[in-house]
């Protein structure tokens, strides 16, 4: 009679998956195997980092956005980020949910970022398993206008503390807001984008805002291009 039981290899293979949705990391031996229940030390102190970083956004007062905000948001994703997005600011259903990119034009940043299938990972990026996702400035400007320069420069510290402690791979920044600050470019995004450029260490790839995409979808090629620039550097860019 067959045996109803699942492998032992099967089982393995359940785990690994479900170790690397969880907590993004590949454990390295059955032993050492972190897993949701007991995830590595450092991944537990990034954590705590990351929720006073979190805490210290929704009680910020720094600048006028709070007057207005419902809620702040500061971002969410993998700990261990293959990518980390870095767009604009909340929208009104990041102000009520608390969440980045929550609306329209953040299920189409998850289609692109399921598009990016790279070789050296089991999945493509996703926003939970191996991408963290965030804004220039973390509560909503009224009206969704641009965020003003005095209202990202208030900002900057959180996303400067947050780079510092996801130790992200890369970085892809989307719509022109994020792009000037990040790589300290005052060109637009149409000459900006296509290349990549490095914030301190990290490999960065700008590229157009999913809002943007949607409205002109003739920008659809380009941001392909800049998806597949992003891939490469993933997959050329060493290890930590
Ligand atoms: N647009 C952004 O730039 N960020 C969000 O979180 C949502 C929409």
């Amino acid at each position: 009679m067959k045996n109803p039981f699942p492998s032992a290899e099967f089982l393995d293979l359940l785990n690994l998956v479900e170790d690397f949705l969880t907590t993004g990391y590949r454990r390295q031996t059955r032993e050492a195997a972190p897993n949701k229940n007991n995830p590595p030390p450092q991944v537990e102190e990034k954590k705590k980092i990351l929720d006073s970083i979190a805490r210290q956004i929704m009680e910020c007062t720094n600048c006028g956005l709070h007057k207005t905000r419902r809620k702040a948001v500061p971002g969410a994703g993998s700990l261990s980020p293959l990518v980390l997005i870095v767009g604009e600011g909340p929208g009104a259903s990041e102000d009520a949910s608390g969440k980045p990119f929550v609306g329209r034009a953040g299920k189409y940043l998850d289609k692109w970022l399921s598009a990016v299938k790279l070789e050296t990972e089991m999945i493509p990026l996703n926003r939970s398993a191996n991408a963290f996702i965030t804004n220039i400035v973390k509560c909503r400007p009224p009206q969704n206008r641009d965020p003003g320069t005095e209202e990202a420069v208030a900002c900057f510290p959180y996303l400067e503390k947050q780079i510092e402690v996801l130790k992200p791979r890369s970085i892809l920044t989307v719509g022109r807001i994020a792009a000037k600050l990040l790589t300290g470019s005052s060109s637009g995004i149409g000459s900006l984008r296509g290349q990549v450029y490095h914030y301190g260490k990290i490999p960065l790839v700008p590229t157009y805002h999913p809002s943007a995409v949607l409205r002109d979808p003739s920008l659809r090629r380009a941001v392909w291009q800049d998806l597949k620039l992003l891939k490469s550097v993933l997959e050329h860019h060493e290890l930590r």
